[in-house]
């Protein structure tokens, strides 16, 4: 995995995306719940460029044990609300780095951070991960870790959006929930 700095806001979304996958956030159902679920989640939501030759990698039981491990370790950085947890808690998402290094891309170069050449799945969505956590924390301010504003969702997201208005976990699913529910109650009291 080598994740470019200057790309927080994708891999933030990564973060928002694995958390929300947690049974707490669909009535008891894991979105993950087994291997296959963890490689089209890998698939869908990991840039290839990023970790190129991981959309073929088979994950085990036990990269889908410590992925749920680092899910619930997100949950509590984004509920924290604490400048000093989220960064300790994100820091310790990123020990799978083997090498700070720069990607030169034409004419320019970037801050990049590659996992170690042996890290495992979890490790390296750590990474992925946490540095979306640490980037949004530094240019964006911990008020961007918040809950779905859905009173029927107990979703969570990182809000990377421009002027940080965003209200949804999954703007395409709980904003429209809410917009029905308003609708509804418009209609009743007509
Ligand atoms: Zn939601």
């Amino acid at each position: 995995m080598q994740v470019p700095f200057d790309e927080y806001a994708q891999a933030a979304g990564v973060a928002t995306e694995l958390v929300n996958t947690a049974p707490g956030v669909w009535n008891g159902t894991d979105m993950l719940s087994d291997a296959a679920a963890l490689e089209s989640f890998v698939t869908t939501h990991v840039p290839t460029v990023w970790a190129p030759g991981l959309d073929r990698m088979i994950p085990t039981p036990d990269d889908l044990a410590a992925t749920h491990a680092l899910r619930d370790v997100l949950r509590e950085i984004i509920d924290s609300g604490d400048a000093r947890t989220i960064v300790d808690r994100a820091t310790v998402l990123t020990r799978s780095v083997g090498t700070l290094t720069l990607a030169i891309e034409d004419d320019r170069t970037r801050w990049q951070a590659n996992t170690a050449p042996d890290a495992a799945l979890a490790d390296q969505l750590g990474l992925l991960t946490g540095v979306g956590v640490l980037g949004v924390t530094h240019a964006l301010g911990v008020e961007r870790f918040r809950p779905c504003a859905s009173p029927d969702c107990s979703g969570v997201f990182i809000d990377t959006s421009r002027n940080g208005a965003r209200r949804y976990c999954m703007p395409g699913l709980c904003g429209n929930r809410v917009n029905v529910a308003n609708h509804r109650a418009r209609q009743r009291a007509q």
